[in-house]
């Protein structure tokens, strides 16, 4: 026997029980009742002020293309009045991001909004491509991440959007407080459940997560019934493991128990540090050297792109490596090593840094003739200023233990090599 839609007053049949709460529903009711939800999520959360000029972030996948749809929609139906456009970031990954850039070309006809893309080649000077070819595919989704966090922020900067609305949708954010629980990442889970940050002190441009209580089996729904144009292919580059378990972690909760997604959103909503543990986290802030935001002196994407730029990409992943560049970057940025350096590069001779042209340190990197891979001798990286880097050459300097760690294209941007034994940044002329 058909079942009846159970929204009152309706009575024609049901074709779908909704996810969230288990009613059966008929596929107007359902389209009401997933777009009155994103409405009152927006409206309660005031994340939108008349006027705005709204970068949607599109990817082209299910998540963006539905809320590009609804937000058109619930702009017209509930007169927001704004200023909608479409912000889609080309992370340079040939059969996936390539295909799914046309789906949000398509989509900017198909709901008549204007279209803006950025891509990694232009704003870093490297594709995921090539990140993944000198990486691997074990970290590749940090650089990635990092990088599209700032290339929308860049887009949105650059069409003069006041606010940036991404399509996370309630299984993201709940996998993400689940994920930060496990990693003990205070910093991060205290916000990571928000609905908007704004960035103030900053000036950056504020985020909004209008989906953020819509499941995501709802959102393939809305999507199917909609019959809307999106992209399902899954990055080639997608290994991301731990969030993988977090993901499979969630899916088995929410099927013995629905509503568990939501429970764990406002778990996190409702998580406070203590006050003595706030002093101590990260404040946001702008870039020393980009200008970007940053909880650190030099951000994370300058972190990367040096990292990358040097030939030594893993130096930016992780905590204490990632630290160790920043010194350096900082250093590059004009401050000098000195000997007592923990730092990346230094000619010192008596650093404890990762790479020394000491011939001494158990260094990755070092132009002693000792230890790289292009003198043959141990190297713990692949990175060798003889061997795989355009780079000043030991015996061009003609100083046994110098480094050779600085690219032709670090000089020719105008990082100042030492007066007295031609290597990076000021290293007292102390020769080595
Ligand atoms: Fe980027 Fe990783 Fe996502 Fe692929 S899976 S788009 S590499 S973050």
């Amino acid at each position: 026997m058909p079942v009846t839609c159970s929204a009152s007053e309706c009575g024609s049949r049901a074709i779908l029980k909704r996810p969230k709460t288990g009613d059966a529903l008929c596929r107007e009711c359902f389209f009401a009742a997933f777009e009155l939800e994103v409405h009152h999520t927006v409206s309660r959360g005031r994340i939108f002020q008349r006027g705005q000029k709204v970068a949607v972030g599109a990817s082209g996948g299910k998540d963006s293309t539905v809320l590009a749809h609804v937000l058109k929609v619930l702009n017209q139906r509930y007169d927001y009045g704004l200023d909608l456009v479409l912000l889609s970031i080309d992370e340079g990954i040939t059969g996936y991001r390539d295909d799914s850039l046309e789906t949000v070309k398509r989509n900017s006809a198909q709901y008549d909004l204007p279209l803006q893309i950025l891509s990694y080649q232009d704003l870093y000077g490297w594709t995921m491509d090539r990140v993944v070819t000198s990486v691997g595919r074990k970290g590749n989704c940090t650089f990635c991440g990092v990088f599209r966090r700032q290339a929308l922020e860049r887009g949105a900067a650059l069409i003069q959007a006041d606010l940036i609305v991404t399509g996370h949708n309630a299984d993201d954010i709940a996998e993400t407080v689940l994920m930060n629980l496990l990693r003990g990442d205070i910093a991060r889970l205290e916000r990571c459940a928000d609905l908007a940050a704004d960035f103030a002190q900053s000036g950056a441009v504020p985020r909004a997560k209008p989906l953020k209580y819509a499941y995501e089996k709802e959102i393939v729904m809305y999507a199917y019934f909609k019959k809307l144009d999106y992209f399902s292919t899954e990055c080639i580059y997608s290994p991301n493991a731990y969030r993988g378990f977090a993901r499979s972690f969630l899916k088995d909760l929410e099927r013995v128990r629905p509503r568990s997604i939501i429970d764990i959103i406002h778990s996190g909503e409702h998580l406070r540090v203590k006050a003595q543990l706030r002093d101590r986290l990260p404040v946001l802030d702008r870039c020393s050297r980009c200008g970007h935001l940053s909880s650190q002196g030099v951000c994370k994407a300058c972190v990367l792109v040096e990292g990358l730029n040097r030939g030594l990409p893993k130096l930016g992943i992780g905590k204490k490596a990632s630290l160790l560049l920043q010194s350096d970057v900082r250093r590059m940025d004009g401050k000098g090593c000195g000997n007592d350096s923990r730092g990346i590069v230094c000619g010192s001779g008596k650093d404890e840094g990762i790479v020394c042209g000491s011939g001494k340190d158990e260094g990755i990197v070092c132009g002693s003739g000792d230890r790289t891979s292009g003198c043959g001798n141990e190297s713990e990286l692949t990175v060798c200023g003889k061997a795989d880097r355009e780079c000043l050459p030991s015996e061009d300097v003609g100083m046994k233990g110098r480094v050779d760690v600085v690219s032709v294209g670090d000089l020719e941007r105008g990082i100042s090599a030492c007066g007295d034994c031609d290597h990076l940044g000021s290293c007292n002329g102390s020769g080595g």
